[in-house]
Parts: C-alpha cells; sequence; structure tokens
C-alpha cells in the first residue's frame, strides 16, 4: 500500500459551523476564526474535517491573541467527536509568539470524518428536539416570546403551579453552548414526574425557561452576538426592536410576570472553573436582597465539588452595578434574587477529568444541583413530600373529628 498523500477537506458552512482555511496541506491546515458578523468578537469555532482516517491531524488556528478572551488559550484543548455524540478532547497547546498567538490541536482520527469545535456544540436542530420533548410533557406549556431578526422563534417553556416567579434563561451569548446543555439537564429534571426534586419545585414555583436566547447567533456560529452584531446582554436597559428583539421580548414578558428568581446562564472563556455573579452595586441594593444570592451561592457551593466561590468576577462597588446587564436590570427592576451562572470552557482544575474536560454532562449535572439547591433555599419545609403532607392532613383532620 502506498502512503496517502491527499489533502484533507475542512467544511463549516452548517448549523453553528464557523472556520476559515488559510491553508492545507496534506493532514496539516492552518485558519483563522471569522468575526461574528457585524462585530469585533470572535472566539467560536466549529468545522468538520474529512480524509483524515488513521493520519495524524496538525490544526494551527492562528490569529488568537486578538480574539474576544486570549485569556481563554492557555491551558485550552479542542473539543473532538467523530460519531457528534460523545465529545472529547484534542490535545492543543496554545504559543502566544507564533503567528499573532496560534492554538495548535494534534488527534488521530479513526473515521475519515471528525468534528472539532470550541466547545460541545448544541445546534438549533438539537434545541428544537428539546423544546418538542418538553412542550410534550404534562403539565408544560409553550409560549412563543417573540420573533428574532433572522425569523426564529423566542422558545419559552412555563411550568408549575407554584406562587414563585422563577425565570431561567440561557445563551445569550450564543458560542457559550455549555449552557444549552445546562438546560436539557434542568428540563430533564422539570419535566420527570416521578423526580422529587421537580416535584417541589413544580409545587412551590411558576417556571418560565428560555433555553436559547440567542437562536440567530447560535446558528450563525457567533461567540457572543446576534445577527446584527449586538451583544445582548449589553441591552437590558433599553433593549429595541431593531438591535435586540430577543431582549425586548424576555424583558416584556418578565414584566408581565414578575420575577422572584433569575439564573442567566453562561460559560466563562478563561476561568476553569463553574461560578455565580451577582448583583452588587444596583442602585436599590438591600443586604436582605443580596443576601438571598450569598445564601443560595453557600448551598450550591455545598452540593457540588463543581462549584466553588474563590474565583470568579469582581463585585461592582456601591452604585456602580452596569443595569444592561440581566442580572443587574432583574434584580434592580423586580427586587428579584437574580444570579449569572458561568461555566467553563476548560476543565475544572480540583476534579479534573481530561478525556472531556468541562462536557455537555457535567453541564447538565450541575443543572441537577442548581435546581435542588433552589428547592433547598426555598425553604426545608418544602422538601417534605406530598404524602407526608397528605398524612398530616388526615391527621389534622382526625383531631377536628375528635373535637
Ligand atoms: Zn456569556
Amino acid at each position: 500500500m502506498s502512503e496517502r498523500v491527499s489533502d484533507i477537506r475542512i467544511d463549516a458552512q452548517f448549523d453553528s459551523g464557523n472556520i476559515e482555511v488559510l491553508e492545507v496541506k496534506g493532514a496539516s491546515a492552518t485558519l483563522a476564526i471569522p468575526r461574528d458578523h457585524m462585530s469585533e468578537f470572535r472566539q467560536w469555532f466549529h468545522f468538520r474535517v474529512a480524509g483524515a482516517r488513521g493520519r495524524e491531524l496538525t490544526l494551527t488556528i492562528t490569529g488568537l491573541n486578538d480574539t474576544a478572551y486570549p485569556g481563554g488559550w492557555p491551558g485550552y484543548d479542542a473539543v473532538v467527536s467523530e460519531d457528534r455524540e460523545y465529545w472529547g478532547r484534542a490535545p492543543s497547546s496554545f504559543d502566544k509568539e507564533a503567528d499573532g498567538g496560534a492554538l495548535t490541536i494534534r488527534y488521530r482520527p479513526d473515521s475519515d470524518i471528525v468534528f472539532f469545535a470550541y466547545f460541545a456544540p448544541f445546534s438549533m436542530e438539537r434545541h428544537h428536539d428539546l423544546i418538542a420533548a418538553a412542550a410534550a410533557s404534562p403539565g408544560v406549556e409553550y409560549r412563543c416570546l417573540g420573533t428574532t431578526l433572522d425569523g426564529q422563534p423566542i422558545d419559552c417553556l412555563e411550568l408549575g403551579e407554584g406562587g414563585q416567579q422563577v425565570w431561567l434563561y440561557a445563551r445569550q451569548h450564543p458560542g457559550e453552548s455549555m449552557a444549552e446543555w445546562w438546560m436539557e439537564g434542568a428540563l430533564e429534571v422539570l419535566t420527570d414526574p416521578a423526580d422529587p426534586v421537580a416535584m417541589g419545585l413544580r409545587r412551590l414555583c411558576r417556571f418560565h425557561i428560555v433555553p436559547n436566547c440567542n437562536p440567530d447567533g447560535s446558528r450563525r456560529g457567533h461567540l457572543r452576538t446576534n445577527a446584527v452584531g449586538v451583544n445582548l446582554n449589553r441591552e437590558w436597559h433599553e433593549p429595541t426592536p431593531e438591535k435586540s428583539p430577543e431582549v425586548l421580548a424576555v424583558r416584556d414578558a418578565m414584566d408581565e410576570t414578575g420575577v422572584d428568581f433569575a439564573m442567566d446562564v453562561h460559560g466563562d472563556e478563561a476561568i476553569p472553573v463553574a461560578f455565580l455573579a451577582g448583583f452588587e452595586g444596583i442602585p436599590s441594593w438591600q443586604d436582605e436582597q443580596g443576601e438571598g444570592f450569598y445564601r443560595y451561592q453557600r448551598i450550591l457551593d455545598r452540593r457540588t465539588p463543581d462549584f466553588q466561590t474563590e474565583q470568579g468576577y469582581a463585585k461592582s462597588k456601591p452604585g456602580a452595578a452596569n443595569l444592561t446587564m440581566s442580572t443587574n436590570q432583574v434584580a434592580e427592576r423586580f427586587g428579584a434574587v437574580a444570579m449569572t451562572l458561568e461555566m467553563p470552557f476548560k476543565d475544572n482544575p480540583a476534579a479534573p477529568e481530561p478525556a472531556q474536560g468541562w462536557s455537555p454532562e457535567r453541564s447538565k449535572l450541575l443543572a441537577r444541583d442548581c435546581l435542588a439547591a433552589l428547592l433547598e433555599w426555598l425553604g426545608d419545609t418544602t422538601t417534605e413530600s406530598p404524602a407526608a403532607r397528605a398524612t398530616a392532613e388526615t391527621w389534622q383532620d382526625d383531631e377536628r373529628g375528635r373535637s
């Protein structure tokens, strides 16, 4: 058999695909990451390599020093899949000095088709699978909040019979795909009729869940912006139909329901652990409202080693909160306990998992812990089962009957 010398082929014209091919030579390629449309942001990549079965691929992504978060590249391994179900890691090395900052990915696929991405993609097709499955679950109501600039629906799922208005929303930043994996995990819990955490939460809360706030950016393969290059998480003070109809739709719906508890789900490029950011610095800050956030943070910290409080964002000084960001706006506007959840693109050094790093699976597990923490946060009495309550009520009736 003669040695194969044909060039590999690289494609990215598909849902959330994003790469520019500068050069291909045999099983090596020099690549760059295109900017989000009408924006300077760039960091998300997702592409397919064909024709490399059994060959050592060397893929070099160049020009990374002026990406949105250059701190995302050191210590980062690219995500790879041959079946688009299991996403592992391909050993990658970052050289700040080479080609304006170059990430070199090395991988020897067993198949002629292999996909690489910044994080395990969550496609719009999978989004529709998620919405359809949840909408078909007992007790779930579907609501379309509005339409994006590309004409996609802004999907919202509602469930629960309680009075606590809980808003969970994700993927304002479309390249942070772990946020929608988190949503898949959360919806699996909440729509499971036999899940005791879900039973308690459905009894106490009315959930409003927007698994993807930025479908256009998601389909276009953007890191951070919508169809017209707007960062949605800087639009919450004054959203407009022209620039940020997604935020306007979600915020209008929140105005209708009010908000008691809100979680905005994201990923952070540089910090390799999961953490929460609160709403310090809002004009109407009350210690009691703030303590509601800190108490939730403590509960989650106790529940899972995949969450921590040592690393995170700096808190805003009194009065200095940026009200264009959703967590600050929602805390200020509704007096809600609002928070931003950040998950890593890298791996948790305290509990490393070299084969996958931070993964869809861990994002989904963290969602379970976040919901269990919410139930605990809402109060210990609420964890008692409906059966136990029924028994207690029966006893009460008996007492009354005897008197
Ligand atoms: Zn984000």
